[in-house]
């Protein structure tokens, strides 16, 4: 088995439609498969038909994008139903407020020197209500400012940089609960992104336990080897199911292609076992 499940399409900040990912997934090896758009749930339909005619076995999914304390953590909800009234709604709540957040990021770049970015980041979305940081970072590449996306997050669009605008995103509970009302399993995205003492990450867990989540992403894209054996720890501490995703964005600027992470570390328990037709 090779399981990828988290990475992103056109229906949200990924260069490559449903159908491209899910033939790059079959050829990279993957075996089953999950496609995690940020806050949207329009690609699983092309999706789910692109898998099955590569012969591959689809897990629908989605990445809510949540705020807690203050801070933006993601959820990844696995095995959702996409049409579920529930989720549906609070996605769309959840992405309802990007548009406002674009203009006033782009007012800032204005200020700093570059403009033209709100147009720029737009141009590249069909709902504008998932225009993402991501879309800037492309445009700012695109017109010279920077040579890389990690630098215009390093430069300007990171947290706390200066044309960094936060964003009041949807609360742990409410995305947990939309999850499961989908028939999903939650699963904490990317855990060592986070800026956390061991004391909160320990509160966001028990917090999001509590809400009926159960997994965390134990070998990601995001992670360094040392990370995958802190992160099975946790995961085994907590009793939580371990998840592998690629978080593959674009094969210009994702540095881990799907399917090509190392297997979960032994001792822990894969989410996929919790997974329809994946065990
Ligand atoms: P947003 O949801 O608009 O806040 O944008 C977040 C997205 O920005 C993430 O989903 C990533 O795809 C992207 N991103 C965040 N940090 C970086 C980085 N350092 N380099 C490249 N992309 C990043
Ligand atoms: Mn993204
Ligand atoms: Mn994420
Ligand atoms: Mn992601």
């Amino acid at each position: 088995m090779n399981v990828d499940l988290h990475c992103h399409s056109t229906a949200s900040d990924g260069t490559l439609s449903p159908t491209a990912l899910a033939r790059r997934a079959a050829a990279g090896g993957v075996t089953h498969w999950a496609l995690t758009d940020h806050d949207v749930l329009a690609g699983l339909v092309e999706a789910r038909a692109a898998a099955l005619a590569c012969g591959i076995t689809f897990v629908a999914g989605v990445e809510v994008s949540v705020t807690w304390r203050g801070q933006t953590i993601h959820i990844v909800g696995l095995g959702i139903e996409p049409g579920n009234p529930v989720l549906v709604a609070g996605v769309a709540a959840t992405r309802g407020s990007r548009q406002a957040r674009a203009a006033r990021m782009a007012e800032r770049l204005d200020a700093l020197g570059m403009p033209g970015s709100l147009a720029g980041a737009l141009a590249q979305v069909d709902d504008p209500d998932l225009v993402s940081r991501t879309h800037f970072a492309r445009y700012l590449v695109a017109q010279g400012h920077a040579r890389v996306m990690g630098e215009v997050f390093d430069r300007w669009l990171g947290d706390g940089k200066p044309a960094y605008v936060a964003q009041e995103w949807a609360d742990l509970d409410d995305a947990v609960a939309w999850i499961r009302a989908a028939g999903g399993a939650a699963v904490i995205a990317h855990p060592g992104r986070y800026r956390l003492s061991h004391g909160a990450m320990d509160a966001l867990i028990m917090q999001f336990r509590e809400a009926g989540g159960v997994g965390i992403e134990v070998v990601t894209g995001s992670h360094s080897i040392d990370e995958y054996a802190t992160y099975a720890a946790l995961a085994r501490q907590h009793h939580l199911l371990a998840s592998r995703g690629s978080d593959f964005h674009s094969p210009e600027e994702s540095r881990i292609d799907l399917g090509a992470l190392p297997p979960l570390p032994p001792g822990v328990v894969p989410i996929w076992s919790v997974l329809a037709g994946c065990h």
